[in-house]
């Protein structure tokens, strides 16, 4: 037991540092789940997924943390590269990995990339300062946007609305690319004007936007995000409740994407199926463990919003459950 705490420690102080990896596994094997900014929902939900894991280490000797990551395109790019065994990626980055488009155009197809499980459904989300006169995404022309650092998905999203919209980033009127955890403050200091967020809810970003000063959730919809949901399989309506967060009681319309978790066709099919045995035999405790993940039902995770093939480590567990035949 103090052997296996004292790597834990070497592990967690030198992060992703691969001599720590190599000496933990030989006590424990130890996986590393990258997740996205600290205050949105990947984060938290990699955290449910580890602590379920790791509370079985006396049997499955396993180790499982997580990494704040700058979101999907980074996860997608850390998993090509082999520095994290799992990660989270909106469905949308997880098609064009699958496909070598996007933010992707510059790389191979990723042949290797393999679904576990779908999690959260995450609404395309543009928060506004009460005081910016934005009631439409329209009305963001000229204004000051946080439209994501590079690794996130919500700039691999906005991109393509963007597109859609025939907008260059010069139609708003000044661009930042700061990273999903600091936009909040950043918009009640007044730095920007709006902010966009693919994200489950509530998440604890837009919980900060809200609270901390007066914020308006905006609506997007019109001809040409009706075309988007139309034209691709992984984009859908939705709908962010009236009442998630202060000042905001009334429903908003988007569109959005949804949550997985993915791996590599170089990770053992034993880690997987443990990871998801753990999951799936603690569901309701996994439910409970973030709001976000309170409606996930087992049948839509093996089967929505997956682009890549299944892992066969889940696949196993799946046939065994009796979620798949
Ligand atoms: N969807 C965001 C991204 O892919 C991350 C959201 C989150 O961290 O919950 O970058």
């Amino acid at each position: 037991m103090a052997a296996r705490s004292k790597l834990a420690a070497v592990v967690t102080a030198a992060g992703l540092c691969l001599a720590s990896a190599a000496a933990a596994a030989e006590a424990d094997r130890f996986v590393v789940i990258g997740t996205g900014g600290v205050t949105g929902v990947y984060f938290p939900a990699g955290g449910a997924i580890c602590r379920l894991v790791n509370r079985e280490i006396d049997t499955l000797h396993l180790r499982c943390a997580v990494e704040s990551t700058g979101g999907s395109v980074a996860n997608v790019d850390a998993l090509r590269d082999g520095d994290i065994s799992f990660g989270v990626v909106q469905s949308d980055v997880q098609y064009d990995a699958v496909k070598g488009t996007g933010p992707f155009a510059d790389k191979d197809a990723f042949d290797g990339l393999r679904s576990v499980f779908s999690l959260h459904a995450e609404p395309f989300t543009v928060v506004a300062r009460a005081d910016a006169g934005i009631a439409t995404f329209d009305d963001l022309k000229g204004k000051r946007v946080n439209i994501g650092n590079p690794g996130s998905g919500q700039r691999s999203t906005m991109e393509v609305v963007m597109a859609a919209k025939g907008w260059a980033v010069s139609d708003l009127g000044e661009v930042s690319e700061l990273p999903a955890a600091d936009q909040a403050t950043a918009l009640c200091d007044g730095t920007i004007d709006a902010m966009v967020y693919v994200v489950g809810h509530p998440s604890g970003a837009v919980q900060s936007a809200t609270a901390d000063c007066d914020s308006v959730l905006v609506p997007v919809e019109g001809p040409e995000i009706a075309k988007l949901i139309a034209d691709h399989p992984y984009y859908r309506e939705a709908v962010i409740p009236g009442g998630t967060y202060r000042g905001n009681d009334a429903d908003v319309a988007t569109f959005g994407v949804g949550a997985a978790l993915l791996t590599t066709e170089s990770e053992d099919d034993e880690t997987v199926y443990q990871l998801v045995r753990t999951v799936f035999e603690n569901f309701d405790e996994f439910r409970k463990l973030h709001p976000a993940l309170a409606h996930l039902d087992k049948n839509e995770m093996v089967s929505a919003a997956l682009t890549a093939p299944l892992h066969p480590g889940a696949e196993r567990y799946y046939r065994e459950a009796g979620l798949m035949r």
